[in-house]
């Protein structure tokens, strides 16, 4: 039997320059086997699951990539996928009543599924010294990555704040500006401190993504309270 792939839409549909539609695939016992192998790794990487993804998804345009897609669109795609391979299994949520501590489950209705879009969606930022910026929230393809890239600099890996300020540059990294550019850019003093923090603070307001936050009513107290959850992708792909 071929594989049968269904039409979705995108929350970011408004934000491509680019037309295209979207169809997904339910994951197949074979490939569920594969994540959990993949989830048992001790090496992986994003890109292991991202090259994994990109099997499910067919874009109908072929100027457009998987890549280009917004990381909010993608995370949307994941419950999706997981909503379609396993309709009849909802993730159950465990959580405990704050009102009288007794545990309490839920499960979680993938079908509608809620997104949290900013009001004005901002997608340049005016650096102080090198003027305006195209913003990028998209998927890392950076010829290198910031792992390979500490590697060849020889940076502390587990130096958070590195790390943080790597992920920053590559926000804006997309001006036809590779990351080594603009890292030794921010080692001269052209990209400025407060450049970052304008950056972090574009993060924090102009980030998508699926909302993470239910509604519960204690069977034992009646209280009811919205309460969060943060599934991995291994939650994702395992009927629990
Ligand atoms: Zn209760």
């Amino acid at each position: 039997m071929a594989l049968e792939y269904k039409a979705t839409d995108l929350p970011g549909k408004i934000l491509y320059p680019k037309e295209f539609s979207i169809q997904i695939r339910s994951i197949t016992p074979i490939e569920q086997k594969y994540i959990l192998s993949l989830s048992q790794k001790e090496q992986k990487t994003n890109r292991d699951y991202v090259e994994f993804l990109k099997k499910l998804v067919m874009i109908d345009n072929p100027q457009m990539t998987f890549e280009e897609l917004y990381w909010f669109d993608v995370q949307y795609l994941l419950y999706r996928i997981r909503y379609l391979t396993y309709p009849k299994h909802p993730i159950k949520l465990g959580f405990k009543c704050q009102n009288c501590g007794e545990p309490v489950e839920q499960a979680l209705d993938m079908g509608a599924l809620e997104i949290d879009t900013p009001e004005n969606v901002q997608t340049t930022i005016t650096l102080d010294n090198l003027g305006e910026f195209k913003i990028r929230n998209k998927l890392m393809q950076d010829d290198i990555t910031i792992e390979e890239f500490s590697k060849k600099m020889n940076f502390d890996m587990e130096d958070l704040q590195l790390r943080l300020l790597l992920l920053d540059l590559c926000l804006i990294s997309d001006n036809g500006r590779k990351i080594e550019e603009l890292y030794s850019l921010a080692e001269q003093g052209e990209i400025t401190a407060d450049d970052i923090f304008k950056v972090e603070k574009w993060f924090e307001t102009n980030i998508w993504g699926v909302k993470e936050r239910v509604n519960i009513t204690c069977p034992h107290c009646q209280k009811e309270a919205s309460r969060g959850y943060l599934l991995s992708i291994e939650d994702f792909f395992s009927i629990v």
